[in-house]
């Protein structure tokens, strides 16, 4: 299994020579500062065009989980939109695990953080500014409270009319900063039940992927999920993938349609905030008769809770209205 370990955490001295702030910092072209002053102008292309290109994973317990592998894709989404943020993966690893470390202690007790790379292709032809990137080290608390009743209930996923972005359009492999695609197909899906959460179809009607999950079916204990060309490489796909292959429970990387998602016995989205979350129901067809999760969900769940050793489950649960953290 590759690094899942970081270097900073809650009890680890801030870095020497470093004064601990108030307020979030990040990593700016260069230079750590406050959060509220990194400004990127409405010139930049990644303003007006989302041309720009993004990757995160989040901590565990305080510490970052498979850095090297969102590095690693983040480089490759970068290489595709050719773009040079004009500092190596090694650095950037650095950058980040650096960012962190002058953050972790805003963290309040059992939150974790969200820690994201970003680049936008800067400005052409303006006079006042460079024409240069902007590149963004950052992290924000992941949104476990907002979360909590999903792993409580399951997730209830409709297919929205919106097909996801093809690779003859743009690679979905790539994680850009045009996410429009998925959040006209989010915006639909919201209009028709606010608690629900879109996965898309592909071009071709099998199931590709939500706006940041991917989706697993079970059935006959085995996993089907869609291969890569019509979805994200999920760290976290990735992830349940090497588990479930450990565990002797075989996975299907293929074409899965909605006769696959409505026939299934069980099925779960995958995403480096959720980890592994089970859907309650695909367009009104339930997984909940057994109850949430299924056999095979739970299994899975508890080898990314051992893995992590960090109980995410719980810390959404503890979340829940009249619970305390
Ligand atoms: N698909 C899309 C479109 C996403 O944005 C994400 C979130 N990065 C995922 C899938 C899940 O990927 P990961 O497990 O690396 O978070």
């Amino acid at each position: 299994m590759p690094d899942t370990a970081t270097t900073a955490t809650r009890s680890k001295p801030a870095p020497a020579n470093q004064q601990l702030a108030n307020q979030r910092v990040a990593w700016f072209n260069g230079k750590i500062m406050p959060e509220s002053e990194v400004r990127i102008s409405f010139r930049d292309r990644g303003v007006k065009y989302g041309d720009g290109a993004f990757d995160t994973t989040r901590t565990f317990n305080g510490r970052i989980f498979r850095l090297k592998d969102h590095i690693d894709r983040w480089y490759r989404t970068l290489k595709y939109l050719r773009f040079d943020p004009g500092v190596s993966p090694a650095e950037m690893m650095r950058i980040t695990e650096d960012v962190l470390a002058r953050n972790i202690h805003l963290l309040d007790k059992d939150d974790d953080y969200w820690v994201s790379q970003r680049i936008t292709r800067g400005a052409e032809g303006i006079e006042y500014l460079p024409e240069a990137p902007n590149v963004i080290v950052e992290c924000l608390p992941l949104p476990l409270k907002a979360r909590a009743t999903q792993f409580r209930d399951g997730i209830k996923v409709l297919t929205p009319s919106v097909r996801r972005a093809p690779p003859e359009v743009i690679s979905p492999r790539a994680k850009t900063h045009n996410y429009l695609n998925m959040i006209v197909a989010e915006q639909e899906v919201k209009s028709i039940d606010p608690t629900a959460w879109a996965v898309l179809l592909d071009v071709n009607g099998n199931l590709a992927e939500g706006i940041g999950a991917n989706i697993f079916l079970v059935r006959d204990g085995q996993l089907f999920t869609p291969r890569l060309n019509y979805v994200l490489a999920g760290i976290s796909r990735q992830t349940v993938i090497e588990l479930a292959r450990a565990a002797g429970i075989v996975v299907n990387e293929t074409d899965i349609d909605l006769y696959d998602a409505y026939t299934a016995d069980e099925a779960f989205l995958t995403s480096t905030s959720l980890c592994i979350c089970p859907v309650r129901s695909i367009n009104g067809t339930g997984f909940d008769k057994g109850g949430l999760p299924g056999k095979v969900t739970k299994r899975l769940t508890d080898a990314y809770i051992k893995l992590v050793d960090c109980d995410f489950v719980a810390q959404h649960l503890r979340r829940l209205p009249g619970k305390s953290v």
